[in-house]
Parts: structure tokens; sequence; C-alpha cells
């Protein structure tokens, strides 16, 4: 902590193209810009104001040009870094930026318009996906298009919460605190941080869930930008997850081939850049690109992750900077119905009645009992009108479940916004939070 009454102040003096990489202490660090131009993950940083920056929060404040940073508070660590691959990634950017335009130019002029680049950003954990997307979307943006970002990362997803992919048009240069606009996302709930998971000991296999999840996905955002040029020509950014071994790179595969990806951007992996280009060389259409990892992507423990999803989804209910307050509803158990999607914990053959089926079907919607078992469960709010439209359905949010009243029948939960939900069909995952509160 800081010395009482002492100042923390301190300026540094960044080179061209050099960046200094922040992680916040437990206290709020406030930064500006004094001199030159910075930028954060794309987004500039305007001139001389302080801007505040929320405990452990891992960033780099970049300068093309040099630039002068003041920084007031104590950090956990703060250097400078003069080596960073942000030329090669902004050169990346420069072969969107033209291909863009020339999916533009095509809508007035042909009668079958050309797509805008489809990219998708792939590696393994800590690799620097996510902080890619953001630079390739804040400077797409900058430039004055609407790419449309799309977040297939179920375990550390950044526009909703973990556990859902979702996307959405990006219109702005984002804003290094408070993340991905929502008002506009298109979310799908699949409920589990990984597509193989494991509770209580026991596997709970979705890889067929969430292959179907971003299908839908991917069926939608074609429909969509068929009948936006704009949104046609500036194309998508897509973030995947770190998993890229055995079901994990099928995913990948399923990913590239279902959003019709144009251009895969492999980081810091050499191994699977090869194995990508390889399967990929028979299509012109797709350009694979091997970039190197930032030296500046701070690596994070199983620990540090499950920690990260919790908070994710507190920011969900609470704001980013802790400024929001959830609103709470009792409502009995008639008036909602929860289902959950797929098998569950698969039993053991020798506890089924001998010829029935162990495997069991991984789509089928099945209704659930509310009980204790449902207490601190993360619900999708699904825009279903019937049960069997749930896989097919997008969800217009989450709520936490804080109490299950079962004298009364009633159940409590706290939901972003005020009113009733707009649907009475919940869906339960395998994820939740043990809510101590505010933070
Ligand atoms: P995952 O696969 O787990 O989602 P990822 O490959 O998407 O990880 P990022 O989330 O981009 O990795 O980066 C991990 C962390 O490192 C983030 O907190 C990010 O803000 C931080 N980070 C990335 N690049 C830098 C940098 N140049 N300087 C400082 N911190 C950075």
């Amino acid at each position: 902590g800081a010395v009482p009454g002492s100042s923390n102040l301190k300026q540094v003096k960044l080179e061209r193209e050099s960046e200094l990489r922040i992680e916040v202490s437990d206290e709020d660090l406030k930064l500006r810009v004094v001199n030159g131009t910075a930028e954060i993950f794309g987004s500039e940083l305007p001139p001389g104001i302080w801007r505040k920056f929320p405990p452990r929060l891992k960033f780099a404040v970049f300068t093309w040009y040099g630039a002068t940073i003041e920084m007031d508070g104590v950090t956990e660590t703060d250097y400078t870094a003069d080596e960073t691959p942000m030329v090669s990634y902004v050169n990346v950017h420069a072969i969107l930026d033209a291909r863009r335009r020339f999916a533009k130019a095509s809508t007035s002029t042909d009668s079958e318009p050309v797509q805008g680049p489809r990219v998708i950003v792939v590696g393994p954990t800590d690799s620097g996906k996510s902080t890619l997307t953001k630079m390739l979307l804040s400077w797409a943006a900058k430039q004055g298009w609407k790419p449309t970002f799309v977040d297939l990362d179920v375990g550390q997803g950044s526009i909703t919460i973990p556990g859902a992919i979702a996307a959405t048009p990006i219109e702005m240069p984002l804003d290094p605190v408070e993340g991905f606009p929502l008002d506009m996302a298109l979310v799908y709930y699949f409920g589990h941080s990984a597509p193989i998971t494991s509770v209580n000991n026991n596997t709970i296999n979705n890889v067929e869930l969430y292959k179907v999840l971003v299908k839908e996905l991917a069926q939608v955002l074609e429909t969509q930008v068929a009948g936006n040029p704009e949104s046609r020509a500036a194309g998508m950014v897509i973030n995947t997850m770190g998993w890229i071994d055995g079901v994990g790179y099928e995913l990948l595969l399923h990913a590239i081939d279902t959003f019709k990806a144009s251009v895969v951007l492999v980081l810091g992996q050499e191994k699977l850049f090869s194995m990508l280009k390889d399967v990929l060389r028979t299509k012109s259409n797709v350009d694979v690109v091997k970039l190197h990892k930032s030296g500046g992507v701070v690596a994070r423990s199983g620990a540090v992750r499950k920690a990260s999803r919790a908070s994710r989804i507190k920011e969900y209910f609470y704001g980013p900077s802790n400024e929001l307050s959830p609103y709470a509803n009792t409502v009995s158990f008639s008036d909602v119905q929860v289902f959950r999607i797929g098998g569950g914990p698969r039993a053991p053959t020798s506890a089924l009645p001998i010829g029935s089926d162990p495997v069991s079907n991984p789509l089928r919607v099945t209704p659930v009992n509310i009980d204790q078992g449902l207490l601190h469960s993360i619900l999708g709010v699904s825009y279903a009108e019937e049960p069997d439209q749930i896989i097919s359905s997008n969800v217009s949010g989450f709520v936490h479940v804080t109490e299950v009243d079962m004298h009364r029948n009633k159940i409590t939960y706290l939901a972003p916004s005020p009113g009733a939900l707009p649907s009475k069909f919940l869906v339960a995952g395998s994820l939740s939070l043990v809510d101590e509160g505010r933070r």
C-alpha cells in the first residue's frame, strides 16, 4: 500500500514503438498522457486526462511516435518494453483495411458483393488472442468501420459472461476499462466454462452443443450481414478458446469452416500454424498467418482463470467498477421453467436398465426441478417461446439464483435490470457463483 502522505506520482518517457506494461495492484491506479500520443490495446488515450484503472487490471500503454506517461498510485509491476510485435499486428490491420475497402467498393459495382475479411484469431491460452482481437477491432473502428466481434471463448469470454458465445458490432474504439458494449450483443448460453468439463469428478461432454450454438450464431450473423452492406464490408474478428489439441483443434476447424473465415491468425505456436496451414492449403480463399506472441501477455494459472471467471460474472451484475446494483426479484416456482441441455454427467452403463442406451442425447432439453441444487446457479433467460426452441434461441441476459425457498415455493434471483423477465424459460448449465455480495 501507499505510504500515507507520500506522493506516488511517477513519470515515464516512452520512446517510439515501445510500451509501458502495467499490472495494477489491489488499489486503483490513475494514469494520463502528458506528452505525445499513446494507446491501450488499439484505443487512443485522450491527451492530458486522468483515467482510473481498477485493481488487478493488466495492460500496456503503447506509443507509435513517443509519449510521456504519468501514473498516480502504486502498481504491482510496471516496466517499459521496446520489443513488441505491434508493427506486425498493425501490418495485418493494414491488409484487412485494404480488403474492407475492396469489399465496400464491390457493393456498388458487382452483382455478387465481396465479403469483407473474416478474421479468426487462434492460439494456445495466454498467447494474447483477446488482446490482438481488441486491437484489430479498435483500429478498424477508428477508421470508421463497424466490424462484428465474435467471441467463441466460453472460458474467458469478454462480451457477456463466461459460458456464453456472443457477437456484437463494434462502432467505436474499445474503452480499456469498460470493455465491450452489450446493448446490441447477440448472445447464446452454453452454460459451461469448457466444451468438456468435470463436475464432482463426472465428465460432462458438451462438444455437440458447443458446435450447434456456434452454428446458430453464425447463421444469424450471416443473415444480418447479408442485409447490411456496411457490416458485410467491415467483416468479422473472431476470438477463440485456447484449447488447441485434440477435440479443441477440431472445434477450431469447425469454427473456421462455420464462419467461412478468410484470414486465420495463429498466435504463438509454430505447430498449430503448420497444422492449419496444411489442412487449409487446398482452400485458396483462406490465408493462414503466423504472428508472434507479445512478451507482455501475462500467463494465468487455472486458479487465476477460475477467479477471473467469477469476477467477470460479478462484473455483469455489478458493473466493471462495482458501480451498479443488480435487482433482486422473488417469484413463485410456477412463474419460471428451468431447463438443462444435454445429458449432464453420464451414468455408468452398469447403473442403467438393461437394453437402454448409455449415450444420452447431447442435445436433449430436459426440465429441471427447482430445488436447492439451483442455488447460486447462473441461468440464461431464453428468448424461446417453446421449450423445443431453446437450443436455437439466443438469451436476453442472465440471472443469478440467490435463494430457493422450498417451503413457500419461491425462488429469488438477481438480474442486471428491473422488472419482469422477458421470458419464463431459463437455461441452467454448470456455472454458478457463490456471491459474497459486493466486491
Ligand atoms: P485466453 O486464451 O486465456 O483467453 P488470451 O490468449 O486471449 O488468453 P489475453 O487475454 O489477450 O490472452 O492476455 C492475457 C493477459 O495479458 C490479459 O490480462 C491482457 O490484458 C494481458 N496483456 C496482453 N498483452 C499485454 C501487454 N503487451 N502488456 C501487458 N499486459 C498484456
